[in-house]
Protein backbone atom coordinates (compact mmCIF):
# COMPACT_ATOMS: atom_id res chain seq x y z
CA UNK A 1 0.00 0.00 0.00
CA UNK A 2 1.81 3.56 -0.95
CA UNK A 3 2.21 5.61 1.71
CA UNK A 4 5.27 8.93 1.52
CA UNK A 5 5.49 8.99 4.66
CA UNK A 6 6.82 5.24 5.78
CA UNK A 7 9.09 4.40 6.45
CA UNK A 8 9.15 0.85 4.69
CA UNK A 9 11.58 0.76 1.43
CA UNK A 10 7.65 -1.23 0.20
CA UNK A 11 5.33 1.43 0.76
CA UNK A 12 7.47 4.77 -0.20
CA UNK A 13 8.65 2.74 -3.17
CA UNK A 14 5.29 1.05 -3.74
CA UNK A 15 5.15 -1.15 -7.16
CA UNK A 16 1.57 -0.83 -7.50
CA UNK A 17 1.84 2.80 -7.29
CA UNK A 18 4.70 2.66 -10.18
CA UNK A 19 2.81 0.51 -11.85
CA UNK A 20 -0.13 2.64 -12.16
CA UNK A 21 1.62 5.86 -12.56
CA UNK A 22 2.73 3.85 -15.48
CA UNK A 23 -0.77 2.98 -16.85
CA UNK A 24 -2.39 6.36 -16.46
CA UNK A 25 0.59 7.88 -18.00
CA UNK A 26 0.31 5.91 -20.92
CA UNK A 27 -3.28 6.80 -20.98
CA UNK A 28 -2.66 10.26 -21.38
CA UNK A 29 0.21 10.36 -23.03
CA UNK A 30 -2.05 12.08 -25.82
CA UNK A 31 -4.30 14.81 -23.69
CA UNK A 32 -3.02 18.07 -25.03
CA UNK A 33 -5.41 19.81 -22.30
CA UNK A 34 -3.87 17.72 -19.48
CA UNK A 35 -0.36 17.96 -20.45
CA UNK A 36 -0.74 21.59 -20.47
CA UNK A 37 -2.03 21.96 -17.19
CA UNK A 38 0.88 19.88 -15.93
CA UNK A 39 3.25 22.08 -17.94
CA UNK A 40 1.39 25.49 -16.80
CA UNK A 41 2.42 24.16 -12.83
CA UNK A 42 5.40 23.30 -14.02
CA UNK A 43 6.32 27.12 -14.93
CA UNK A 44 5.15 27.78 -11.92
CA UNK A 45 8.27 26.27 -10.46
CA UNK A 46 6.70 24.57 -8.08
CA UNK A 47 7.70 21.23 -9.07
CA UNK A 48 5.74 17.98 -10.17
CA UNK A 49 4.90 14.82 -8.39
CA UNK A 50 5.84 11.39 -9.84
CA UNK A 51 2.45 11.11 -11.74
CA UNK A 52 2.80 14.47 -13.66
CA UNK A 53 6.47 14.18 -14.22
CA UNK A 54 5.75 10.53 -16.01
CA UNK A 55 3.11 11.93 -17.74
CA UNK A 56 5.44 14.65 -19.55
CA UNK A 57 8.06 11.97 -19.97
CA UNK A 58 5.46 9.66 -21.89
CA UNK A 59 4.21 13.07 -23.75
CA UNK A 60 3.57 11.51 -27.21
CA UNK A 61 2.53 15.55 -28.83
CA UNK A 62 5.46 16.55 -30.84
CA UNK A 63 4.55 20.52 -29.64
CA UNK A 64 4.44 19.78 -26.38
CA UNK A 65 7.44 17.91 -26.12
CA UNK A 66 8.86 21.14 -27.66
CA UNK A 67 7.44 23.12 -24.85
CA UNK A 68 8.56 20.34 -22.06
CA UNK A 69 11.86 20.90 -23.52
CA UNK A 70 11.72 24.62 -23.31
CA UNK A 71 10.24 24.96 -19.85
CA UNK A 72 13.17 22.59 -18.93
CA UNK A 73 16.00 25.20 -20.14
CA UNK A 74 13.85 28.00 -18.85
CA UNK A 75 13.67 26.43 -15.04
CA UNK A 76 17.48 25.78 -15.27
CA UNK A 77 18.34 29.59 -16.34
CA UNK A 78 15.86 30.44 -13.55
CA UNK A 79 17.03 28.64 -10.86
CA UNK A 80 20.63 27.76 -11.49
CA UNK A 81 21.94 31.06 -14.07
CA UNK A 82 24.62 29.88 -16.16
CA UNK A 83 26.51 28.71 -13.33
CA UNK A 84 28.24 24.90 -13.80
CA UNK A 85 29.42 23.07 -10.55
CA UNK A 86 32.61 21.04 -11.26
CA UNK A 87 34.16 17.79 -8.99
CA UNK A 88 35.89 15.21 -9.45
CA UNK A 89 35.87 11.50 -8.37
CA UNK A 90 38.21 9.82 -6.16
CA UNK A 91 37.96 6.54 -6.55
CA UNK A 92 39.65 4.75 -2.60
CA UNK A 93 38.86 0.70 -3.12
CA UNK A 94 37.82 -1.67 -5.70
CA UNK A 95 37.63 -4.48 -3.27
CA UNK A 96 33.89 -5.45 -2.66
CA UNK A 97 31.92 -8.16 -1.15
CA UNK A 98 28.86 -7.64 -3.40
CA UNK A 99 27.77 -9.48 -6.58
CA UNK A 100 26.36 -6.72 -8.32
CA UNK A 101 25.95 -7.88 -12.22
CA UNK A 102 26.89 -5.06 -13.47
CA UNK A 103 29.79 -3.00 -11.54
CA UNK A 104 33.08 -4.94 -12.64
CA UNK A 105 34.14 -4.39 -9.11
CA UNK A 106 31.88 -7.08 -8.10
CA UNK A 107 33.60 -10.04 -6.18
CA UNK A 108 33.80 -13.01 -8.43
CA UNK A 109 35.43 -10.55 -11.12
CA UNK A 110 39.27 -12.20 -11.10
CA UNK A 111 40.15 -9.98 -13.66
CA UNK A 112 40.21 -6.95 -12.59
CA UNK A 113 43.07 -5.49 -10.25
CA UNK A 114 42.62 -4.90 -7.38
CA UNK A 115 43.11 -1.74 -5.57
CA UNK A 116 43.07 0.07 -2.53
CA UNK A 117 44.69 3.52 -1.51
CA UNK A 118 47.16 3.84 0.94
CA UNK A 119 47.48 7.11 3.02
CA UNK A 120 50.23 8.33 1.80
CA UNK A 121 48.85 7.41 -1.94
CA UNK A 122 45.66 9.88 -1.11
CA UNK A 123 47.83 12.57 -0.63
CA UNK A 124 49.41 12.19 -4.08
CA UNK A 125 46.38 11.97 -5.36
CA UNK A 126 44.91 14.63 -3.61
CA UNK A 127 47.55 16.88 -4.62
CA UNK A 128 47.13 15.69 -7.77
CA UNK A 129 43.81 16.99 -7.99
CA UNK A 130 44.65 19.93 -6.25
CA UNK A 131 46.99 20.76 -9.01
CA UNK A 132 44.57 20.42 -11.26
CA UNK A 133 42.25 23.52 -9.89
CA UNK A 134 39.39 20.93 -7.81
CA UNK A 135 38.01 21.94 -4.80
CA UNK A 136 35.24 19.36 -4.62
CA UNK A 137 36.19 15.36 -4.38
CA UNK A 138 33.26 12.12 -4.75
CA UNK A 139 35.08 9.90 -2.64
CA UNK A 140 34.37 6.25 -4.21
CA UNK A 141 34.98 2.55 -2.49
CA UNK A 142 33.29 -0.76 -3.09
CA UNK A 143 31.76 -2.34 0.37
CA UNK A 144 34.10 -4.58 1.91
CA UNK A 145 34.18 -4.53 5.75
CA UNK A 146 37.81 -5.74 6.51
CA UNK A 147 39.48 -3.73 3.42
CA UNK A 148 37.14 -0.70 3.60
CA UNK A 149 35.70 -0.09 7.13
CA UNK A 150 34.22 2.74 7.74
CA UNK A 151 37.42 3.61 10.09
CA UNK A 152 39.53 3.54 6.50
CA UNK A 153 37.34 6.12 5.11
CA UNK A 154 37.04 8.65 7.79
CA UNK A 155 40.94 8.25 8.22
CA UNK A 156 40.84 9.28 4.11
CA UNK A 157 38.46 12.18 4.70
CA UNK A 158 40.85 13.51 7.34
CA UNK A 159 43.99 13.06 5.22
CA UNK A 160 42.08 14.78 2.12
CA UNK A 161 40.77 17.66 4.47
CA UNK A 162 44.53 18.28 5.92
CA UNK A 163 46.22 18.45 2.13
CA UNK A 164 47.20 22.42 1.55
CA UNK A 165 49.40 21.63 -1.46
CA UNK A 166 50.45 25.49 -2.36
CA UNK A 167 46.93 27.23 -3.07
CA UNK A 168 45.27 23.94 -3.05
CA UNK A 169 42.85 22.83 -0.76
CA UNK A 170 39.78 20.37 -1.15
CA UNK A 171 37.29 22.07 0.37
CA UNK A 172 33.86 19.36 0.02
CA UNK A 173 34.22 15.63 0.23
CA UNK A 174 31.25 14.26 -0.85
CA UNK A 175 31.00 10.42 -0.07
CA UNK A 176 29.66 7.07 -2.02
CA UNK A 177 29.52 4.84 -0.04
CA UNK A 178 27.46 1.39 0.83
CA UNK A 179 24.18 1.86 3.19
CA UNK A 180 25.09 1.49 6.27
CA UNK A 181 23.80 2.44 10.08
CA UNK A 182 22.55 5.72 11.99
CA UNK A 183 25.74 5.71 14.21
CA UNK A 184 27.74 5.27 11.00
CA UNK A 185 26.20 8.06 9.41
CA UNK A 186 26.55 10.04 12.10
CA UNK A 187 30.43 9.29 12.37
CA UNK A 188 30.28 10.25 8.52
CA UNK A 189 28.38 13.85 9.37
CA UNK A 190 31.07 14.40 12.37
CA UNK A 191 33.81 14.07 9.86
CA UNK A 192 32.65 16.87 7.87
CA UNK A 193 31.33 15.17 4.66
CA UNK A 194 29.08 17.27 2.01
CA UNK A 195 26.51 14.94 0.25
CA UNK A 196 26.06 11.34 1.30
CA UNK A 197 25.41 9.85 -2.12
CA UNK A 198 23.91 6.18 -2.69
CA UNK A 199 22.77 5.31 -6.28
CA UNK A 200 19.70 3.16 -6.13
CA UNK A 201 20.55 1.77 -9.15
CA UNK A 202 17.06 0.52 -9.98
CA UNK A 203 13.87 1.22 -8.00
CA UNK A 204 12.45 -2.29 -8.92
CA UNK A 205 12.41 -4.76 -6.49
CA UNK A 206 12.57 -7.92 -8.38
CA UNK A 207 15.28 -6.84 -10.92
CA UNK A 208 17.35 -5.28 -8.07
CA UNK A 209 17.15 -8.97 -6.28
CA UNK A 210 18.07 -10.76 -9.74
CA UNK A 211 21.44 -7.37 -10.36
CA UNK A 212 22.71 -8.24 -6.50
CA UNK A 213 22.73 -11.71 -6.07
CA UNK A 214 24.70 -11.90 -3.31
CA UNK A 215 26.31 -9.45 -0.36
CA UNK A 216 24.75 -7.37 1.71
CA UNK A 217 23.66 -4.87 -0.87
CA UNK A 218 21.27 -7.88 -2.01
CA UNK A 219 18.76 -6.51 0.72
CA UNK A 220 16.57 -4.50 -1.12
CA UNK A 221 15.14 -2.48 2.25
CA UNK A 222 18.16 -1.96 3.69
CA UNK A 223 19.74 -0.60 0.73
CA UNK A 224 16.52 1.91 -0.16
CA UNK A 225 15.80 3.34 3.38
CA UNK A 226 19.42 3.76 3.73
CA UNK A 227 18.85 7.77 3.39
CA UNK A 228 16.33 7.46 5.67
CA UNK A 229 19.04 6.51 8.00
CA UNK A 230 21.51 9.10 6.79
CA UNK A 231 19.25 11.85 7.96
CA UNK A 232 18.67 10.15 10.95
CA UNK A 233 22.51 10.12 11.44
CA UNK A 234 22.15 14.25 10.76
CA UNK A 235 22.97 13.89 6.81
CA UNK A 236 20.93 16.69 5.65
CA UNK A 237 22.34 16.50 2.30
CA UNK A 238 21.71 13.63 0.03
CA UNK A 239 22.18 12.06 -3.12
CA UNK A 240 19.71 9.70 -5.18
CA UNK A 241 20.66 8.29 -8.33
CA UNK A 242 19.57 5.61 -10.76
CA UNK A 243 21.95 3.62 -13.11
CA UNK A 244 19.95 4.09 -16.15
CA UNK A 245 20.03 0.73 -18.51
CA UNK A 246 19.07 -1.75 -15.62
CA UNK A 247 14.99 -1.47 -15.58
CA UNK A 248 12.73 0.27 -18.03
CA UNK A 249 13.53 4.18 -17.67
CA UNK A 250 9.59 4.78 -17.42
CA UNK A 251 9.93 2.54 -13.94
CA UNK A 252 12.79 4.80 -12.80
CA UNK A 253 11.57 7.43 -13.28
CA UNK A 254 8.69 7.33 -11.26
CA UNK A 255 10.15 5.70 -8.51
CA UNK A 256 13.44 8.02 -8.05
CA UNK A 257 10.71 11.09 -7.76
CA UNK A 258 8.70 9.33 -5.49
CA UNK A 259 11.80 8.44 -3.47
CA UNK A 260 12.24 11.85 -2.96
CA UNK A 261 8.78 12.94 -2.19
CA UNK A 262 9.25 10.49 0.19
CA UNK A 263 12.04 12.69 1.28
CA UNK A 264 10.45 15.52 1.76
CA UNK A 265 7.20 14.41 2.99
CA UNK A 266 9.01 12.44 6.26
CA UNK A 267 12.49 14.82 6.95
CA UNK A 268 11.03 18.04 5.11
CA UNK A 269 13.78 18.34 2.90
CA UNK A 270 14.53 16.58 -0.68
CA UNK A 271 17.21 15.12 -2.25
CA UNK A 272 20.15 17.61 -2.55
CA UNK A 273 20.93 15.85 -5.57
CA UNK A 274 19.73 13.75 -8.61
CA UNK A 275 22.56 11.57 -10.50
CA UNK A 276 21.66 10.49 -13.95
CA UNK A 277 24.65 7.70 -14.68
CA UNK A 278 24.06 4.89 -17.95
CA UNK A 279 25.48 2.10 -17.89
CA UNK A 280 28.64 1.74 -19.72
CA UNK A 281 31.60 -0.78 -20.61
CA UNK A 282 34.01 -1.93 -18.18
CA UNK A 283 35.95 -4.77 -17.77
CA UNK A 284 33.60 -7.91 -17.25
CA UNK A 285 30.39 -5.72 -18.07
CA UNK A 286 29.11 -5.42 -21.37
CA UNK A 287 26.51 -2.52 -21.38
CA UNK A 288 24.62 -4.32 -24.64
CA UNK A 289 23.98 -7.55 -22.55
CA UNK A 290 21.23 -5.34 -20.70
CA UNK A 291 18.10 -4.81 -22.36
CA UNK A 292 17.01 -1.38 -21.12
CA UNK A 293 19.95 1.20 -22.43
CA UNK A 294 18.13 4.26 -23.48
CA UNK A 295 19.58 6.49 -26.67
CA UNK A 296 20.55 9.97 -26.69
CA UNK A 297 17.12 11.69 -27.13
CA UNK A 298 15.25 9.34 -24.81
CA UNK A 299 17.71 10.46 -21.96
CA UNK A 300 17.92 14.09 -22.05
CA UNK A 301 13.99 13.42 -21.81
CA UNK A 302 14.14 12.06 -19.04
CA UNK A 303 16.78 14.58 -17.58
CA UNK A 304 14.55 17.51 -18.77
CA UNK A 305 11.18 15.95 -16.66
CA UNK A 306 13.60 15.47 -14.01
CA UNK A 307 14.66 19.46 -13.57
CA UNK A 308 10.87 20.04 -14.26
CA UNK A 309 9.72 17.74 -11.22
CA UNK A 310 12.25 19.05 -8.87
CA UNK A 311 13.70 22.41 -10.06
CA UNK A 312 15.70 22.92 -6.66
CA UNK A 313 17.61 19.88 -6.78
CA UNK A 314 21.41 19.56 -8.49
CA UNK A 315 21.31 17.40 -11.50
CA UNK A 316 24.82 15.85 -11.98
CA UNK A 317 25.96 14.37 -14.60
CA UNK A 318 29.71 12.44 -15.21
CA UNK A 319 31.97 11.58 -17.77
CA UNK A 320 30.10 8.55 -18.44
CA UNK A 321 28.96 11.16 -21.08
CA UNK A 322 30.47 12.46 -23.77
CA UNK A 323 31.30 15.83 -24.86
CA UNK A 324 28.03 15.68 -27.74
CA UNK A 325 25.80 14.72 -24.63
CA UNK A 326 27.01 16.73 -22.08
CA UNK A 327 26.86 19.49 -24.00
CA UNK A 328 22.31 19.25 -24.57
CA UNK A 329 21.84 17.77 -20.59
CA UNK A 330 23.98 21.01 -19.64
CA UNK A 331 21.27 23.40 -21.23
CA UNK A 332 18.07 21.19 -19.73
CA UNK A 333 18.99 20.86 -16.68
CA UNK A 334 22.33 19.42 -15.31
CA UNK A 335 24.03 21.82 -13.02
CA UNK A 336 27.24 19.90 -11.83
CA UNK A 337 29.64 17.73 -13.67
CA UNK A 338 33.22 16.08 -13.27
CA UNK A 339 36.23 17.46 -15.34
CA UNK A 340 39.33 15.54 -16.24
CA UNK A 341 38.50 12.43 -14.01
CA UNK A 342 39.73 9.22 -13.29
CA UNK A 343 37.39 6.61 -12.55
CA UNK A 344 40.01 3.89 -11.78
CA UNK A 345 42.05 3.21 -8.34
CA UNK A 346 45.32 5.68 -7.91
CA UNK A 347 44.27 7.30 -11.70
CA UNK A 348 45.22 10.30 -11.03
CA UNK A 349 48.98 9.49 -10.38
CA UNK A 350 49.17 6.46 -12.30
CA UNK A 351 48.27 8.18 -15.76
CA UNK A 352 45.90 4.79 -16.64
CA UNK A 353 48.42 2.76 -17.73
CA UNK A 354 47.19 0.62 -20.36
CA UNK A 355 47.42 -2.40 -18.96
CA UNK A 356 45.21 -0.77 -15.70
CA UNK A 357 41.79 -2.25 -15.83
CA UNK A 358 40.92 -1.30 -12.26
CA UNK A 359 38.44 1.29 -13.42
CA UNK A 360 35.04 0.97 -12.32
CA UNK A 361 33.21 2.41 -15.99
CA UNK A 362 35.17 3.84 -19.09
CA UNK A 363 35.37 7.46 -19.39
CA UNK A 364 33.56 9.13 -22.39
CA UNK A 365 34.53 12.82 -21.92
CA UNK A 366 38.25 12.50 -21.71
CA UNK A 367 39.29 16.15 -21.78
CA UNK A 368 41.42 17.72 -19.05
CA UNK A 369 39.47 20.32 -16.74
CA UNK A 370 41.33 23.25 -18.23
CA UNK A 371 39.29 21.96 -21.60
CA UNK A 372 36.09 21.41 -20.01
CA UNK A 373 36.35 24.77 -18.32
CA UNK A 374 37.56 25.93 -21.65
CA UNK A 375 34.73 24.69 -23.23
CA UNK A 376 31.72 25.48 -20.70
CA UNK A 377 33.06 29.03 -21.02
CA UNK A 378 32.72 29.03 -24.78
CA UNK A 379 28.85 27.86 -24.20
CA UNK A 380 28.38 30.34 -21.87
CA UNK A 381 28.45 28.84 -18.94
CA UNK A 382 30.29 30.07 -15.56
CA UNK A 383 32.06 27.39 -13.96
CA UNK A 384 32.18 27.42 -10.82
CA UNK A 385 34.67 25.30 -7.88
CA UNK A 386 32.36 27.38 -5.10
CA UNK A 387 31.55 25.06 -2.06
CA UNK A 388 30.42 27.89 0.50
CA UNK A 389 27.22 26.78 0.86
CA UNK A 390 28.63 24.03 3.09
CA UNK A 391 30.78 25.85 4.57
CA UNK A 392 28.53 28.60 5.82
CA UNK A 393 25.85 25.58 7.20
CA UNK A 394 23.79 26.22 4.45
CA UNK A 395 22.61 22.60 3.32
CA UNK A 396 19.07 20.17 3.85
CA UNK A 397 16.16 22.44 4.20
CA UNK A 398 18.29 25.99 4.88
CA UNK A 399 19.93 25.14 1.47
CA UNK A 400 16.58 24.31 -0.03
CA UNK A 401 14.16 27.18 1.43
CA UNK A 402 16.75 29.46 -0.04
CA UNK A 403 16.62 27.57 -3.68
CA UNK A 404 12.77 27.50 -3.69
CA UNK A 405 13.06 31.16 -3.12
CA UNK A 406 15.61 31.69 -6.05
CA UNK A 407 17.34 33.08 -3.76
CA UNK A 408 20.28 30.63 -3.70
CA UNK A 409 21.47 32.62 -6.98
CA UNK A 410 22.25 35.79 -4.53
CA UNK A 411 25.00 33.53 -2.79
CA UNK A 412 26.14 31.30 -5.71
CA UNK A 413 26.34 33.43 -8.64
CA UNK A 414 29.17 35.74 -6.67
CA UNK A 415 31.13 33.06 -5.46
CA UNK A 416 31.64 31.50 -9.11
CA UNK A 417 33.16 34.29 -9.97
CA UNK A 418 35.16 34.12 -7.36
CA UNK A 419 36.20 30.54 -7.22
CA UNK A 420 36.65 31.01 -10.99
CA UNK A 421 38.66 33.80 -10.63
CA UNK A 422 41.05 31.46 -7.99
CA UNK A 423 41.38 28.83 -10.72
CA UNK A 424 42.07 31.18 -13.59
CA UNK A 425 44.99 32.80 -11.42
CA UNK A 426 46.33 29.49 -9.96
CA UNK A 427 45.61 26.80 -12.84
CA UNK A 428 44.16 27.80 -16.38
CA UNK A 429 46.07 27.69 -19.49
CA UNK A 430 46.65 31.27 -21.09
CA UNK A 431 44.33 30.75 -23.14
CA UNK A 432 41.59 29.82 -20.77
CA UNK A 433 42.58 32.27 -18.39
CA UNK A 434 41.55 35.15 -20.80
CA UNK A 435 38.64 33.61 -21.74
CA UNK A 436 37.62 33.51 -18.08
CA UNK A 437 38.61 36.93 -17.80
CA UNK A 438 36.13 38.26 -19.93
CA UNK A 439 33.99 36.48 -18.87
CA UNK A 440 34.41 37.43 -15.42
CA UNK A 441 34.06 41.13 -16.73
CA UNK A 442 30.67 40.54 -17.97
CA UNK A 443 29.45 38.35 -15.28
CA UNK A 444 30.15 41.00 -12.53
CA UNK A 445 27.46 43.43 -14.50
CA UNK A 446 25.13 40.60 -13.58
CA UNK A 447 25.44 40.71 -10.16
CA UNK A 448 22.12 42.82 -9.14
CA UNK A 449 23.84 44.16 -5.61
CA UNK A 450 25.97 46.84 -5.51
CA UNK A 451 26.94 46.02 -2.44
CA UNK A 452 27.46 42.57 -3.12
CA UNK A 453 29.16 43.53 -6.35
CA UNK A 454 31.69 46.18 -4.04
CA UNK A 455 32.84 43.24 -2.07
CA UNK A 456 33.21 40.76 -5.02
CA UNK A 457 35.37 43.32 -6.49
CA UNK A 458 37.46 43.54 -3.11
CA UNK A 459 38.01 39.61 -2.94
CA UNK A 460 38.74 39.62 -6.69
CA UNK A 461 41.41 42.25 -6.11
CA UNK A 462 42.80 40.08 -2.89
CA UNK A 463 42.91 36.68 -4.63
CA UNK A 464 46.78 37.45 -5.34
CA UNK A 465 47.31 38.05 -1.55
CA UNK A 466 45.78 34.66 0.16
CA UNK A 467 42.33 35.54 0.27
CA UNK A 468 41.53 32.42 -0.65
CA UNK A 469 38.92 31.26 1.75
CA UNK A 470 36.41 33.63 0.72
CA UNK A 471 32.72 32.93 0.69
CA UNK A 472 29.43 34.70 0.16
S1 LIG B 1 28.28 -1.29 -7.49
FE1 LIG B 1 29.28 -0.87 -5.53
S2 LIG B 1 28.60 -2.52 -4.23
FE2 LIG B 1 28.25 -3.21 -6.33
S3 LIG B 1 30.08 -4.36 -6.93
FE3 LIG B 1 30.35 -2.22 -7.59
S4 LIG B 1 31.43 -1.25 -5.92
FE4 LIG B 1 30.58 -3.15 -5.11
Amino acid sequence: MYDPKSLKAEEFIDHGEVMETLAWAEQNKTDAGLIGRVLEKARASSGLNHREAALLLDCALPDKNEEILALARQIKLDFYGNRIVMFAPLYLSNYCVNGCVYCPYHRTNKTISRKKLTQEDIVREVTALQDMGHKRLALEAGEHPKMNPLEYILESIGTIYSIKHANGAIRRVNVNIAATTVEDYRRLRDAGIGTYILFQETYHRASYGQLHPTGPKHDYAWHTEAMDRAMAGGLDDVGLGVLFGLEFHRYELAAVLMHAEHLEAVHGVGPHTISVPRLRRADDVDPDAFQHGIDDDTFAKLVAVIRLAVPYTGLIVSTRENQACREKVLALGVSQISGGSRTSVGGYLEKEPEDDNSAQFEVSDTRTLDEVVNWLMRLGYLPSFCTACYREGRTGDRFMSLCKAKQIQNCCHPNAIITLKEYLEDYATPETRKLGEDLIAREMGNIPKEKIRTLVTSYLSDIHDGARDFRI
